[in-house]
């Protein structure tokens, strides 16, 4: 039997972990500091899940009972898989998961390098299939973002700028676009939120998780 999680509750949402893979390793990441366990469910994927293993997943969890939205997260980033994400939004809006509606409201938690990652602009095919970004900021200093957030070398001179651009071109193609800031003792969080209202989307700041009870 399996012991990891590629789907898992919290609050009355579906969270989705479809990848332990990212570009970054932002010092306050979980994942390390509570060992790939999220409240109780193991997150250390052994394999990536395949579309049918995700659609599989998904209709058993709502087979059981509904949930407010699909959430992409995880121990990961999303975008590192894009084109499965997309190809399971694809199938929920054609009603082809089982006990699923077709207007489902589907989420992904993103860093935001999503464009740089997949060398396109991938807000676009966004359009109609995801109903809300949250994007992992944290900052409004490119130099501090290179600090907090710890990107592979080649993001490190445009990543920053990629993601600002990224929550631009996404504030056209998905109807809720929120900017997200961890509470850092460093961070000027008031400035993160000036940043994402300019920007014209939402900001919402998150507490910085320390023991799993936060
Ligand atoms: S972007 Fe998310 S998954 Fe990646 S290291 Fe940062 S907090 Fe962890």
């Amino acid at each position: 039997m399996r012991r990891y999680s590629v789907a898992y509750e919290y609050k009355n949402s579906l969270y989705l972990n479809i990848t332990n893979r990212c570009p970054n390793l932002c010092y306050f990441c979980i994942k390390t500091k509570w060992n790939m366990d999220y409240r109780g469910f193991d997150l250390k994927l052994e394999n990536e899940p395949d579309l049918k293993e995700i659609s599989e997943e998904v209709s058993r969890f709502y087979g059981n009972k509904k949930y407010d939205e699909i959430v992409f997260c995880g121990y990961g980033e999303p975008t590192m898989r894009w084109g499965i994400v997309k190809e399971f939004a694809n199938l929920v809006r054609n009603g082809k998961i089982k006990n699923v509606n077709s207007n489902e409201r589907i989420r992904i938690n993103t860093n935001g390098l999503g464009n740089l990652i997949n060398k396109r602009d991938i807000t676009l095919e966004m359009k109609g299939i995801i109903d809300s970004l949250n994007i992992s900021l944290n900052t409004a200093d490119p130099k501090q973002w290179i600090f907090i957030m710890r990107p592979f070398k080649e993001y490190e001179e445009k990543g920053f700028y990629s993601v600002i651009d990224f929550i631009k071109k996404a504030k056209n193609n998905v109807e809720e676009v929120v900017v997200t800031a961890v509470e850092l003792k460093e961070v000027d969080i008031e400035a993160v939120k000036k940043l994402a209202l300019d920007l014209g989307v939402k900001f919402r700041s998150r507490p910085f998780l320390e023991n799993e009870n936060d």
